[in-house]
Order: C-alpha cells, then sequence, then structure tokens
C-alpha cells in the first residue's frame, strides 16, 4: 500500500473507487475508499486491484459499501471524481478554477456546480483541505520552514498560508507543530 491509497482509505475519498479495494484479514472483509467505516489500522489493510483477487483470498464484500456492485457513474459524478482526482494529483501547485475546467474541457461554472453536488465541497474548499493536511504533516513530521511548507503544498506566500491556516484549523502552523512535537493532543479541528 502506497501513501496515495492510504490517504484515500483514511479521507474515504471517492475518486479512488473502482481503482482498488482493501481487505483486512481482521474482519474478513473487502471496501471501497470512500467505504464509510471505521478507519482500519495500516498494518492489517491488503491491498486488491479488483474485487475477484479480494474474494480469493477469502475477503466477503462488506455489505455497507458494497464493493461488488457495477460501478455506474452519472456523467455528474464522472466529472467530479476526474476533477477530485486532478486536484489532489495536481495540489502542490497553484491551481485555478479555469485551468482544472480548461483541463476537463467543461466550463467553470458547470465544473463548480458538478462538483459541489457530487462531494458536498467546492473545488476550492476540497483542494483547501488537501493542502492543509499535506501541511500537516509536514509540520509534524519534517523541520521545514514555515515558508518552504507554504510553498510545497501550493500556496502562494507563506502569510497567506499561516492565515487561511489558523482560519481552518484554530491554531497557527507555528504552534500546531509546537504541539505536535510535544506530543500532546491536537489542538486543531479535523479537517
Ligand atoms: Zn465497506
Amino acid at each position: 500500500m502506497n501513501e496515495q491509497m492510504w490517504r484515500a482509505i483514511v479521507d474515504c475519498d471517492p475518486a479512488y473507487d473502482g481503482q482498488f479495494y482493501y481487505g483486512l484479514q481482521t474482519t474478513g472483509i473487502f471496501c471501497k475508499p470512500s467505504c464509510r467505516s471505521k478507519t482500519p489500522n495500516p498494518e492489517n489493510v491488503r491491498i486488491f486491484l479488483t474485487t475477484g483477487d479480494a474474494k480469493k483470498a477469502g475477503l466477503r464484500p462488506c455489505k455497507r459499501c458494497r464493493p461488488e456492485e457495477p460501478f455506474r457513474l452519472t456523467s455528474e459524478e464522472e466529472l467530479a471524481q476526474k476533477a477530485a482526482a486532478f486536484l489532489t494529483q495536481h495540489c502542490h501547485q497553484p491551481l485555478s478554477l479555469q485551468q482544472i475546467a480548461a483541463e476537463l474541457f467543461v466550463s467553470p461554472y458547470h465544473l463548480q456546480r458538478c462538483f459541489q453536488k457530487v462531494m458536498g465541497v467546492s473545488p476550492a474548499k476540497f483542494l483547501l483541505r488537501k493542502r492543509l493536511k499535506a501541511a500537516q504533516h509536514l509540520l509534524g513530521n519534517t523541520q521545514e520552514s514555515i515558508t518552504t511548507i507554504a510553498l510545497q503544498v501550493g500556496f502562494q506566500s507563506s502569510s497567506h498560508f499561516s492565515a487561511v491556516f489558523h482560519k481552518e484549523t484554530g491554531c497557527s502552523p507555528t504552534a500546531y507543530r509546537q504541539c505536535q512535537s510535544q506530543g500532546t493532543k491536537k489542538p486543531t479541528a479535523s479537517l
């Protein structure tokens, strides 16, 4: 399992549905990445590319997310998933709605409307959450400066990054890092 797959499972990210399945030897079931069941212990997770492989390994399909149901998407869902995958892949660089829409050959208005309807958040908010999660990971696990992290996760400046981080999580990047390094409980709202 790679980091990207693990993030998809933790985030219950529907953009990855159909790309892989994950099984748990402990429960004997397998799920789609978007399954809303409890986040598993990564040590128990096994990745499968098809439902057939999961069943061959002796696992049963989850009753909640029904991984075997035919994968039929409406055009709106398909567009939203493509956009989500694009945003996830390119979240480390500056992106505008116009750019993403052009990439997917639709109008910005149509993209905005479909994405909001299917994903429950705007593309901008979705992107922001990806960036802040990436930033939290870097703050907690590296010694990089706030400025470097801001640029790395796709913000144009560290002051903008700090302001947004504070607004969304309730604490500054520096305070977040200090809490992480002291091993105290996460001070921030979950994103
Ligand atoms: Zn499931």
